[in-house]
Order: C-alpha cells, then sequence, then structure tokens
C-alpha cells in the first residue's frame, strides 16, 4: 500500500516537472520570437548600438528644465560640461525662471517659434539621426538634391492644395533668402542696354529692396514701388508678388501685367491664410521656415515652369553655395514626410499653426479695437479648400496703424510704451504704419498684450472691454 502510494507521489512529482517544463518552452518560444523576430520594432530597440550615445545625451539635454520659458540644445553654451539654458526674451537665470521689470515686449522679427510647442508635443516624431558618413559627398541622389525630399514636396502641395507643381522644375535654396536674388539674375535680360526694373506692391517684404540693392547687378535695378509704374510704358519689369503679403497678410496678385513675376508664397499654407485655390505662377517661392517653423535648418524652395530660366537658377545656386545643406535636407524629408502623413489627424500641424494664430489674432484684434487710436489690418472669414470651411483669420502679422495725428511715428510710440516693432518705413510705406510679428513665442506675445493695454487705455475711448485681457 505505501509502496503504491509513493509510486504515485513519484508519478505526480514527474508529471508536475513535466508540465512546468512545457510551459517553460512555450514561454521561451514566445519570448524567442517576440524579441528576436526582424519584422518588430522591438527588436530594433534591443539591438541599438552607435545611436544609443547621442540618443542619450539629446534626450537629457532636452530634459533640462528651462522653467518653459527657454530650452538647453545639445550645442549649447556649456556651464560644468552641461549646456545652459537659452532664455525667451524678458526671462533670465540659469533655468530662465526670473522675469525681469520693465523688459520690452519683441515683437520685431518674423521668428516662427509658435511652431515650437508642435514639435515638442510630438518629439518622438519629429527625432531625426544621422551617421557620422551620412551624404559626406558633394552629391547627392539628383546631383544637388534629394530626390525623395523633391518628391514629398510636390505630394505636399498636392495634399495641401496650395500650388500646382505638374510640369515646373523644382530647385532647392539655402533659405528662400538665397532663391530671391537667384530668380532676380535668372529672369534678368542679359547684355542688355536697359536692366530690368526690380519692384513691388506697398508695403512690400524689405528683402527684395535690400538684396537687389546690395547686389547691385549690371542686369537688374531696384525701382522702388509698382504704384509709380502703373502708367507708364516702360517694360522689362521683374515685379515681387508676396501672397498672402508681408506685413499685411492679404492675398494679392501681380499689378503690372506683362512683366516677370515671382510669386513669394512663403505665408501660402493653412496656418496662415485660407487657401482658397491651388497657386499656379510660373515662378513661386516656399520656405519651410515658416512651414514647419525651423526657420534655423535655412531652407527654401522654388517651382519653375520656364527650362531656361531654370538653368540659370541652377547655375547660380552651383556657383553661390553647390546646394543646399545635404544634412538640411535630410532633417527637412523627415519633417515634410511627417506633416504629410499627420494632414486631417489630431497632429495635424496646419490645424496646430492655425488654432494658435487665430486666437493670438482674435485677442490683439479685441484689444486694438477696443480704442480708436489704432486699427488693423481688415481681414475676413474665407472659405478654405484645405479645412473644407470658411475659417477665421489667423495672420503672421498685425499692420497696425496709428489714427492718431500726435502719434506720427508709430513705432516710436510703441517703443515708448515698451513694444519693439518694425516701423513701416521699412516697408516702403509711411510712419503711421508698423508691424508687429504674432509668429514668436507664447512669452513674446503674452508681453506685447500686457505692453498694449496701457497704450490703448491711455486713448479717451477705451471701453470696459480692455480689462478682459
Ligand atoms: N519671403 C518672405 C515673404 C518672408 O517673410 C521671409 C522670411 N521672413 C522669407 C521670404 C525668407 O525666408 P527664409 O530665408 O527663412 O526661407
Amino acid at each position: 500500500m505505501r509502496e503504491q502510494l509513493t509510486r504515485e507521489t513519484t508519478a505526480n512529482v514527474y508529471l508536475v516537472l513535466f508540465s512546468l517544463s512545457v510551459l517553460l518552452n512555450i514561454f521561451l518560444l514566445c519570448q524567442h520570437f517576440s524579441f528576436h523576430s526582424p519584422s518588430r520594432p522591438s527588436s530594433t530597440i534591443s539591438e541599438l548600438s552607435w545611436t544609443r550615445r547621442a540618443a542619450a545625451e539629446a534626450e537629457a539635454v532636452a530634459a533640462i528644465s528651462c522653467s518653459g520659458h527657454g530650452r538647453a540644445y545639445v550645442d549649447g553654451v556649456l556651464d560644468n560640461w552641461r549646456p545652459t539654458c537659452e532664455c525667451n526674451t524678458c526671462y533670465i537665470g540659469s533655468d530662465c525662471s526670473v522675469l525681469l521689470s520693465n523688459c520690452s515686449a519683441d515683437v520685431d522679427s518674423g521668428d516662427p517659434l509658435f511652431l515650437e510647442p508642435y514639435w515638442m508635443q510630438h518629439a518622438a516624431k519629429g527625432a531625426v539621426v544621422l551617421s557620422g558618413w551620412h551624404r559626406m559627398s558633394y552629391s547627392t541622389t539628383d546631383h544637388f538634391k534629394s530626390l525623395e525630399l523633391e518628391n514629398h514636396i510636390r505630394l505636399l502641395h498636392a495634399a495641401v492644395g496650395n500650388a500646382i507643381t505638374d510640369g515646373k522644375y523644382l530647385v532647392f535654396g539655402t533659405g528662400s533668402t538665397q532663391l530671391i536674388n537667384a530668380l532676380v539674375y535668372a529672369l534678368s535680360p542679359e547684355n542688355t542696354s536697359s536692366p530690368a526694373s526690380v519692384v513691388a506692391t506697398v508695403p512690400y517684404y524689405p528683402m527684395y529692396k535690400e538684396q537687389t540693392e546690395l547686389f547691385n547687378g549690371r542686369d537688374y535695378e531696384w525701382e522702388g514701388a509698382t504704384a509709380k509704374w502703373r502708367n507708364s510704358n516702360k517694360t522689362n519689369f521683374i515685379e515681387f508678388v508676396t501672397s498672402p503679403n508681408n506685413p499685411d497678410c492679404l492675398l494679392c496678385d501681380s499689378v503690372l501685367g506683362g512683366s516677370s513675376v515671382i510669386y513669394d508664397h512663403a505665408y501660402y499654407w493653412p496656418h496662415f491664410t485660407a487657401i482658397p485655390e491651388p497657386a499656379d505662377g510660373d515662378v513661386m517661392i516656399f520656405t519651410v521656415s515658416k512651414l514647419s517653423g525651423h526657420a534655423g535648418s535655412r531652407f527654401g524652395w522654388a517651382f519653375i515652369k520656364d527650362e531656361n530660366v531654370y538653368n540659370k537658377v541652377s547655375n547660380y545656386l552651383q556657383y553661390n553655395s553647390m546646394g543646399a545643406s545635404r544634412d538640411t535636407q535630410s532633417r527637412i524629408f523627415n519633417y515634410v514626410k511627417l506633416i504629410l502623413a499627420e494632414i486631417g489627424s489630431n497632429a495635424d500641424i496646419f490645424e496646430f499653426g492655425f488654432n494658435k494664430l487665430r486666437k493670438r489674432w482674435q485677442r490683439l484684434q479685441a484689444l486694438v479695437n477696443s480704442s480708436s487710436r489704432f486699427s488693423l489690418q481688415q481681414l475676413s472669414p474665407q472659405y478654405c479648400t484645405y479645412f473644407k470651411k470658411i475659417r477665421d483669420p489667423s495672420p503672421a502679422y498685425a499692420w497696425l496703424k496709428c489714427e492718431n495725428e500726435e502719434d506720427a511715428d508709430c513705432a516710436e510710440v510703441l517703443m515708448k510704451g515698451g513694444i519693439i516693432s518694425r516701423g513701416g518705413t521699412k516697408f516702403g510705406s509711411s510712419t503711421q504704419y508698423t508691424r508687429l510679428s504674432l509668429l514668436k513665442t507664447d512669452d513674446n506675445f503674452e508681453m506685447l498684450l500686457q505692453k498694449f493695454k496701457p497704450l490703448v487705455a491711455s486713448s479717451d475711448e477705451n471701453t470696459s472691454e480692455i480689462s478682459s485681457f
């Protein structure tokens, strides 16, 4: 009896051991297939080797707290071998936590940092890793251009519906700034006794005048405002048309029929304007600075219909810089791909940018409208083919007018009130106007409102509405 019991116990022990062994094998097999299958992303993570140090460094620097009023960069100034915080305007201290008293609101430049929070929210998608041997050569897939970047830029325009790109050549520039003179050069007649006249409609983006005068070519010269030439029989113009315009953000078209037109569509994206129809100019400039906000990457592009003009621009770029940085092209390729993939999702950059700028515009507009001392450009809601609805304005800039005679220099009036703006004369306009950038950080914008309130309140006709800001 006892012997039978012992035999049964031994059999049970073997059964338990056998079952455990089967379970262990199943577990090990699962482990093997889940962590060693090459098709699973987790396998890639467990196999990372040479990117680990760079990834850890990038994350460690991104984690440095700058109190939400600054940020640290891997190439920032070191303190004790650690990059220091670079603070937003008006903030100081090692962690940017100290707000300076009596600091002016700086809304001068068009620095597109309003998109910085977008990239922070989508940090994983925006990260780009490049090897030490990444595109070391002068040449890339298509001479100086990344072919896949070109394809994706064309796909993006088609998806957004803001430009017709078929049948047009594409060139890349070190920012669209480089392309401004490249195009003026290429559109100018050669060996002629009458140089081309470069013109733009007031108020115009100052760079057209500044660059044309700086390079002072034999074949072209700056001839100022289009208004001067409307009724003249002079020909041979190169007309810049900025649409939406910088500084007043209105959609514009050429006013001197028959001239060569360079359409600058830096802001023809749904964050800044309704897109009523795709642009179809023979020469069209775009820039990543206002598309994704990566102004520091220095990347712009132009579509060109005419083959001769394209060849001349290509020559210019060859002799001027040998094409746009290949590192930049890789980084921008990642962003264009991502922006394209997120269209219509809750990570749509256009939706993000539109909402932010619309709110800024509404808050500023309510403040300005609460008195008669200042006025803003008139913008109305418009149907947008991208959002498929009538949408409110969301301009990049406020084009502010001082209405009172005694406020003859509007930028000066604002400066005395602690606001740094860009005066109207820079744009070929009068001192009655000044430009406020709505593109900068939240800190800049909040400071602008804070400084603007007393300027409005000091006018006679202020209303109780002001207290709500
Ligand atoms: N065109 C317009 C109308 C602009 O406002 C700007 C930038 N402020 C540019 C061109 C130049 O842009 P980037 O050189 O950064 O591409």
